[in-house]
């Protein structure tokens, strides 16, 4: 019987923070409507409004950008259904963006990514000097992937969008509170986030949209959110969402200690699987992911295993496991078939300690170092 898990799947899903949940049990004592205009609206108008500013701080975007959506898939969907007439993007984005823009009646224009699963820039300033002027493009770059970990040139890629007229979307969910995030020196249009990834509840987040965007509303008929999203705002959550930005700001230096376990993980699991392969070592990751494909195994069924032993990971994307198929982002980055279906993904929090490492360490040579057949 095991008493004790071990939790590295901080990509799908992070605990919530004891800050955000005492801010929101005290909002939810709040029952004001937030566009009352009496007292009791007016406090519960105040909490949004101060997690608007820590959210805006988190980012360094201005509060009046923010607009609190019910998290980053909502986000991502408004943006790519925006009424574009072309999306630029790459085969490695998530499917909160990839899915829209395939419905959407955009032309898609698929950007290139290399080994390591980056966007050269050289290769977007060949695709878009290529591309006749497209009236409303917009081209979308995660700002880091949330299977490997790559963190994107978003800026330099941004830039050369802008001197061609395209709009810049970037899905920050799993950089935001990781690294440091600056709206406006990324020059990006928007940029989604999701609180649930840093220890904020499920079900809120935000599209930052820039000062000045033409951007239609996300839902039509109340006048909440600058107009742009109608609807009585979840204060508890928004509330919730707030303190868990006020304290991943102020704990940003905890990431070079989790990327030293990273680093250190990564290292142990290569002595004792040395064919294991590290998706995008050799580019800029977000300090706490890791994608170990091991040719001959299936990623669903060590997962399994491992759950057994006590240790949550993922196979790929959370969202897409019990899909049976390969990573789409790990096959862009020329992986195998086979390679692909086998990779897992670790993903570290800043509470994660040796002794965590230490029990996936202990698993992983159970599940991945026996023979394939007989483990
Ligand atoms: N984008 C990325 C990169 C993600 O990892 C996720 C969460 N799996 C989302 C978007 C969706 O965010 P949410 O859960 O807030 O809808």
């Amino acid at each position: 019987m095991i008493t004790t898990r071990t939790y590295l799947d901080y990509n799908a899903t992070a605990p919530l923070l004891p800050e955000a949940r005492a801010a929101m049990i005290a909002a939810l004592e709040q029952f004001g409507n937030p566009s009352s205009v009496h007292a009791e609206g007016r406090a519960a108008r105040a909490i949004i409004e101060a997690a608007r500013i820590a959210v805006a701080a988190l980012v360094k975007a201005k509060p009046s950008e923010v607009i609190f959506t019910s998290g980053a898939t909502e986000a991502n969907a408004w943006v790519m259904g925006a009424g574009w007439t072309r999306i630029y993007l790459a085969d490695i984005e998530h499917d909160s963006i990839d899915v829209p823009a395939a419905r959407s009646s955009a032309e898609r224009v698929v950007l290139p990514v290399d080994g390591n699963g980056i966007v050269p820039v050289e290769s977007v300033a060949a695709v878009l000097a290529d591309a006749a002027a497209a009236r409303r493009s917009l081209l979308t770059l995660q700002t880091a992937n949330n299977e490997t970990g790559v963190i994107q040139p978003v800026a330099d890629v941004a830039a050369l969008a802008h001197e061609h007229g395209i709009a810049v979307h970037t899905d920050a969910v799993q950089a935001a509170g990781r690294i440091d995030l600056d709206f406006r020196s990324l020059g990006v249009t928007t940029m989604s986030i999701s609180a649930h990834k840093l220890g904020g509840p499920k079900g809120v987040g935000a599209l930052i949209v820039r000062e000045g965007t033409d951007l239609k509303a996300m839902i039509a008929g109340g006048g909440q959110e600058h107009r742009r999203r109608g609807g009585t705002e979840n204060v508890a959550a928004i509330a919730g969402f707030g303190a868990a930005a006020v304290v991943v700001r102020n704990r940003m230096a905890d990431w070079s200690r989790v990327c030293d376990l990273r680093n250190e993980l990564e290292r142990e699991i290569l002595a004792v699987t040395p064919n294991a392969v590290i998706a995008g070592a050799g580019a800029p990751r977000i300090p706490n992911t890791s994608s170990v494909a091991v040719a001959g195994r299936v990623a669903e069924t060590s997962v399994i295993k491992f759950d057994l032993a006590g240790v949550a990971v993922s196979a790929g994307a959370a969202c897409s496991s019990g899909k049976v198929g390969a990573s789409r982002a790990l096959r862009a980055m020329g992986f195998s078939e086979e390679l692909a279906r086998s990779a897992v993904r670790l993903s570290l929090g800043r509470d994660t300690t040796r002794d965590d490492i230490d029990a996936l360490l202990g698993a992983w040579r159970k599940i991945m170092v026996a023979p394939a057949m007989a483990a």
